[in-house]
């Protein structure tokens, strides 16, 4: 069997050493496991990318990751990284896997995906059914989603479900990261945007005790208001770090989550473990937000969704 994982990033690292840990423990064989993800380590992704350390700043994630397995696991399975951006690979490549599983963070790559995988069953009249494993975090939250072709919901069936990539406005809603990119309309977008900017850039753990730096994101906050004519009153130091410290980063451990259950499913598909004749669980939710919150149920298929009804 040949195992496809997406993405090297906190939850395709978590990914790569469960797989790899349950071939050392003989509960599945795997022949290869390819690994994709296009992006280059940055300062930023080292608290929860712990395949990666200083030194790999700037190389490619994939290919950091398969020299860690290889270095750490020698022998155990063949690992083979691959940097490109996986929608423009074709059929071909994709029908060389037995089981995707997604840890990928991006809309638009999961639609193709999932979009693939039912072309292909649609194409051999389901004699190639490619478990789709889609696994997604976000700050203390995430999910497991299992798509069979043919037989469970697949990723567009519940789209509408996935305010993924999105962080929480001032008002308690989901406000899409290209809306504060390209188009803020409060002092909230404003605030949230810098703030990413300045996460990414590398923002030191106590940076709010820090008056130099609070007071260079103060300033930066006014500038982006000015320049998209957003009413500024409201904006002080106090009231910027109000709204800062609401946003949470992706957490390593809720990576660590999300990857156990995805792997979980790897082993009951594995092992032929699940009864589909039942109409099983195939929809998995974590919070951690507010509490201890997991939650699992069967997503139905939507009989209209434009991907999958092409199957029945
Ligand atoms: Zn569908």
């Amino acid at each position: 069997m040949n195992l496809l994982i997406l993405g090297a990033g906190g939850l395709g690292c978590e990914l790569l050493k469960n797989a790899t840990m349950m071939v050392a423990r003989k509960e599945i064989q795997l022949k290869k496991i390819t690994i994709i993800d296009m992006d280059t380590i940055e300062l930023t992704n080292l608290n929860r990318q712990f395949m990666f350390n200083d030194n790999d700043i700037g190389k490619y994630k994939a290919q950091v990751a398969a020299k860690y397995v290889d270095e750490k696991f020698t022998g155990v399975v063949k690992v083979e990284p691959l940097v490109t951006d996986l929608t423009t690979l074709s059929r071909d490549f994709y029908e060389q896997y037995q089981l995707i599983i997604s840890g990928l963070d991006a809309i638009e790559p999961r639609r193709y995906i999932n979009q693939m995988c039912i072309q292909i069953a649609q194409l051999s009249q389901f004699g190639n059914i490619i478990p789709l494993i889609d696994g997604g975090v976000e700050s203390l939250k995430g999910h497991v989603k299992l798509i069979i072709p043919g037989v469970t919901a697949c990723w567009e069936c519940s789209i509408s479900t996935l305010p993924n990539q999105d962080v929480m406005g001032s008002d308690g809603g989901n406000v899409p990261l290209c809306t504060i990119a390209t188009n803020p309309r409060s002092l909230e977008h404003v605030i949230e945007f810098v703030y990413i900017k300045a996460m990414e850039g590398g923002l030191a753990k106590d940076w709010d005790q820090d008056a130099t730096v609070v007071n260079q994101l103060l300033s930066q906050c006014q500038d982006r208001a000015n320049e998209y004519n957003i009413d500024k009153d409201k904006l002080t130091i106090s009231y910027m770090l109000g709204v800062m410290k609401k946003i949470i980063p992706n957490v390593s451990t809720a990576n660590a989550m999300i990857a156990a259950q995805c792997c979980l499913e790897l082993y009951k598909i594995y092992n032929d473990l699940i009864d589909f004749d039942s109409n099983p669980h195939n929809f998995l939710m974590i919070n951690g937000n507010q509490g201890q919150f997991h939650y699992s149920f069967t997503y139905e298929r939507d009989p209209q969704c434009p991907v999958c009804s092409v199957l029945f």
